[in-house]
């Protein structure tokens, strides 16, 4: 119930000045009880539209990895962005938008307890990870921080971008996949 609770308060919020351009807030998709969440860095125009983190070609992209090593959104993963509301023209968020935001991401990890966190792309990681986190050198790597494991991997979008990364990027699934094996006691059943 707290995090339906969560879910209405974000839905209505006007901590920033996004509040006058989104369509929707995007909250986040997939299970609150999830023990691997996916965090990208914002909203772009079909997100914005449809509500939903990661749609669209990128998002198609991503759902195909989440498949391909037995995740998925409906049932064992949480989708966030760091920042919920999408600014005009695809610009980057202001200072002062991530930081309006970033309670909401911290509510989310408080009530989802994640054992994985995965951060797409070089912002999230930057963010979320390490400010001189380099995702095309360092994607793959794992980091534990307060019993929680972090790793990041290229954006599903530089991946339509830049075909000839994706078997780079599929491995991070795959690694991906081992370290839920090993941490993880929900996420795989059996
Ligand atoms: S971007 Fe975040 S802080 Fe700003 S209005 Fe949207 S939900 Fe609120």
């Amino acid at each position: 119930m707290e995090f339906e609770q969560l879910k209405a308060a974000c839905l209505a919020c006007t901590k920033c000045g996004l509040c006058a351009t989104r369509t929707n807030v995007v909250f986040g998709d997939g299970a609150p009880n999830a023990e691997v969440m996916f965090i990208g860095e914002g909203p772009g125009q079909h997100e914005d539209e449809q509500g939903l983190p990661f749609v669209g070609r990128s998002g198609q992209l991503l759902d195909r990895y989440l498949e391909a090593i037995g995740l998925s959104r409906s049932s064992n993963v949480f989708i966030a962005n760091i920042v919920k509301c999408r600014p005009p023209q695809n610009r980057d968020p202001l200072p002062e938008e991530w930081d309006a935001c970033l309670p909401w991401l911290r509510e989310q990890f408080r009530l989802i307890q994640p054992k994985i966190v995965v951060c797409l792309g070089r912002i999230a990681a930057q963010r979320i990870i390490r400010p001189d986190f380099s995702v095309t050198k360092e994607h793959g790597q794992w980091t534990r921080k307060n019993g929680v494991w972090f790793t990041a991997t290229l954006h599903p979008a530089a991946l339509l971008r830049s075909p000839s990364k994706k078997p780079e990027a599929f491995e991070d699934y795959v690694a991906l996949r081992e370290k839920i094996r090993e941490v993880c006691s929900r996420t795989y059943p059996g």
